[in-house]
């Protein structure tokens, strides 16, 4: 059976930067979940980030708040623990929260905190990719099913 990496948030956490959660309703998540092939994690509480924290965005190849404060470390810890349990557990694809610096697999914001977003990918994603892992979004349930060869 193949497993699923999936975003703590998408699954109803409270781990987003500012303690909400970002859960997804749908009865192909639903079904996965009583498959048992989801397997949680948010990056940025993996890489030592708090609850909540200051919003953050990738600037280049670094990642930094609001304020200013360099975090690209802990993101990068982060995406090697999403690799590390894609790895330990034989998972090939992810559903990952769209928009988010770690998370996003299309878009991303633009490092200056207007709220506009660009073509881009968090920073775990980017590492999973580089491993051969496949990431879709939430909007990419259908593409995911696919993959799954649920066509
Ligand atoms: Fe959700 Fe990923 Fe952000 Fe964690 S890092 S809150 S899992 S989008």
């Amino acid at each position: 059976m193949q497993k699923i990496l999936i975003s703590a948030c998408l699954l109803g956490q409270p781990v987003r930067y500012d303690g909400q959660s970002k859960g997804l309703t749908d009865p192909r998540l639903a079904r996965w979940q009583a498959e048992g092939r989801l397997v949680t994690l948010c990056p940025e509480l993996a890489g030592g980030l708090p609850v909540p924290r200051a919003p953050a965005e990738r600037q280049g190849t670094r990642v930094v708040t609001v304020q200013g404060q360099d975090v690209t470390d802990a993101f990068a810890a982060g995406a090697q623990a999403a690799l590390q349990l894609c790895q330990a557990q034989g998972i090939q694809l992810a559903l990952l929260k769209e928009g988010s610096p770690s998370c996003g697999s299309g878009q991303i914001y633009d490092g200056r905190f207007a709220g506009q977003r660009v073509t881009g990918e968090g920073v775990t994603t980017a590492l999973l990719r580089a491993h051969g892992i496949r990431v879709y979004s939430e909007t990419q349930l259908a593409e995911l099913a696919l993959a799954l060869g649920e066509g």
